[in-house]
């Protein structure tokens, strides 16, 4: 072998080599970001019986809603400083006598003698110990949270990302599925804010797949079942709340499966219905257009909710699903 062959050969041993350590590098360090939460989260469970899941879904809801490209933080929680430190200290002193004294909800949850806004335990501790004046069972911590966010949707996400995380026994959930079964045919094209003409000039919010009659409809991420029923629109939908504050939207469906029902998790792959032609009627109304599902995504970012294109992640997803 010539110099410059083994080098060309060493160079793309060294290249291949390479490639596993760089993508093992980054899970690690995402694995570790995960790992960080659920022992906070639990050591808090552990001081104030506050089940973990439901500082997790708080953290999670306040990540979600966050608009930046600031890096990811640990936990994301946010108190104002009105809250925090109480109104009228405006010195912002971290003393507990002075924050109660304030009327603020800072507490110390690492026994350094301090309430310090940017510490993570001090963060969790005082957010369960928020709760915890008003009870402990479901109920309670659903009234500590409306009175903390005065939103019902905000409670209602809260509430269903503390059921999913509950169910699968960690945060860590990044899994997807492709909203049909990919071993069926089926095909899409981007068809994001086309013009729709029944029931008035409508933009087209979502992305249309087209598969036969009956073809798995199946639920793209971890969530809630949050609607059931007819839709003029839509006719037969589901829409499934995730943990990231995105509402999924599948419309036109055949029919769904037996045993969902509102208020269900679900998982990426769990089969929710099938592909039909319901909609542009009343109930039961079938066969006005071919059949499709029409997948659509809402993200909620805590004022409001808008439409986004589905179409990017519906590629996404169809790769990770072959
Ligand atoms: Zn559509």
């Amino acid at each position: 072998m010539y110099p410059k062959q083994m080098l060309t050969l060493l160079g793309f041993i060294l290249f291949i080599t390479s490639l596993p350590l760089t993508v093992l590098a980054e899970e690690n360090k995402e694995n570790d970001i995960y790992e960080q939460r659920m022992a906070l989260f639990k050591k808090t469970e552990a001081i104030t019986q506050i089940p973990w899941y439901y500082f997790a879904a708080i953290d999670n809801y306040e990540r979600n809603i966050i608009n930046s490209d600031e890096p990811e933080k640990v936990i994301s929680i946010d108190f104002t400083d009105e809250i925090w430190y109480g109104l009228g200290n405006a010195a912002k002193a971290p003393e507990m006598e002075i924050i109660q004294s304030f009327g603020g909800i800072g507490k110390d949850g690492n026994g350094d003698g301090k309430a310090q806004i940017d510490n993570e335990e001090d963060i969790l501790y005082s957010m369960g110990m928020f709760i915890e004046e008003y009870g402990l069972n479901e109920d309670d911590i659903k009234i500590a949270l409306w009175e903390y966010y005065k939103r019902d949707l905000t409670v209602q996400t809260i509430m269903n990302t503390s059921k999913v995380f509950k169910e699968f026994g960690h945060v860590h959930l990044t899994n997807r599925a492709f909203p049909v079964d990919t071993n069926y045919n089926y095909s899409f094209n981007n068809t994001w804010g086309d013009r729709r003409g029944f029931g008035g000039l409508r933009i087209h919010e979502g992305t249309d797949i087209f598969a036969s009659y009956g073809v798995p409809v199946q639920s793209t991420t971890y969530g809630v079942v949050e609607m059931m029923g007819w839709n003029l629109y839509g006719g037969w939908r589901i829409g499934i709340r995730d943990i990231y504050n995105i509402y999924h939207y599948y419309a036109h469906m055949n029919g769904y499966s037996d045993d969902l029902k509102v208020g269900q998790v679900v998982q990426p792959g769990d089969v929710i219905g099938s592909v039909g032609s319901t909609g542009y009627g009343p109930p039961g109304t079938s066969g006005k257009f071919p059949p499709h599902l029409h997948y659509g995504m809402y993200k909620d970012n805590g004022y409001s909710e808008f439409s986004f294109d589905p179409y990017p992640y519906l590629k996404k997803w169809e790769r990770m699903s072959k």
